[in-house]
């Protein structure tokens, strides 16, 4: 029964059901994310942040967080004020509509299905086919025309599925960077203990050294000593000859009367 030609129809047929569906909640998500707050749920109001995911931020909301070290777990990518950017953001000159903020040029609206970018050097915000409209050569902010460089594009307001491979890389990153940090801590840990070793040896050898020299200096001292006893030992011997020769000429000088 479940494997003639019809149940496969029908399987079919769910898939195909399952796509769009995806699709409009995967819209609804992105929509939202250009309404609130995606830390505190809040509405979206100046000044606004966003991260390198693309989700926008109350920009005090995000910082009392911060201060406080209430970020969850959930945004870890939030590792410190860095890793987020202030947005030069234009405010919707309608304020009665649902969102609150639109492109400064071409005047569309931030609703999360049009495709809008913030430029990390910069922090402007613009509809991305503001680019092509304005024919704009190189890649120079088409707001404040500073330079940037792909890198420095954050696609805003992302859908859950751009939203994950976004955060698949950042975590990858912070992984790669924060093993680069044990590795070199590592490093110094042994380069240090090389260098505490070179020290102990050097001092080691330096005390021999000095030891050496003092019993050489003890040596020497007694070589000295050794040598005044003996140069006293010689001079007395002569004194003691040249008194006897004295003596004896006196002696004779006496008996042969020629004094
Ligand atoms: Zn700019």
């Amino acid at each position: 029964m479940g494997n003639d030609g019809g149940s496969f129809a029908e399987r079919a047929e769910l898939v195909k059901l399952k796509k769009p569906e995806k699709r409009v909640e995967s819209l609804l998500v992105a929509k939202q994310r250009a309404q609130f707050c995606s830390l505190t749920k809040e509405k979206l109001r100046k000044p606004i942040a966003c991260c390198r995911i693309g989700y926008l931020y109350n920009y005090d909301s995000l910082l009392k967080a911060f201060m406080e070290k209430k970020i969850p777990q959930e945004f870890k990518h939030l590792q410190n004020l860095k890793k987020i950017k202030k947005l030069n953001i234009t405010e919707n000159p309608d304020q009665n509509n649902e969102f609150p903020f639109v492109c400064l040029f071409s005047q569309k609206s931030l609703n999360g299905k049009e495709k809008f970018q913030a430029l990390w050097t910069c922090g402007c915000v613009f509809y991305k086919k503001l680019i092509k409209d304005l024919k704009i050569k190189g890649l120079k902010c088409p707001i404040c025309t500073k330079p940037y460089t792909e890198k420095d594009i954050v696609q805003l307001c992302p859908t859950n599925e751009e939203a994950e491979i976004k955060k698949a890389q950042l975590y990858k990153e912070i992984e790669l960077k924060e093993k680069q940090k044990k590795d070199q801590k590592k490093q110094l840990k042994v380069s240090d203990a090389v260098n505490n070793l070179e020290l102990q040896q050097k001092k080691k050898v330096c005390t021999e050294e000095q030891k050496f020299k003092g019993q050489t200096m003890e040596d020497n001292k007694l070589q000295n000593h050794t040598q005044d006893l003996k140069n006293n030992e010689i001079y007395q011997s002569l004194f003691h000859q040249q008194h006897k020769l004295e003596d004896n000429l006196f002696t004779r000088n006496v008996r042969f009367g020629n004094r």
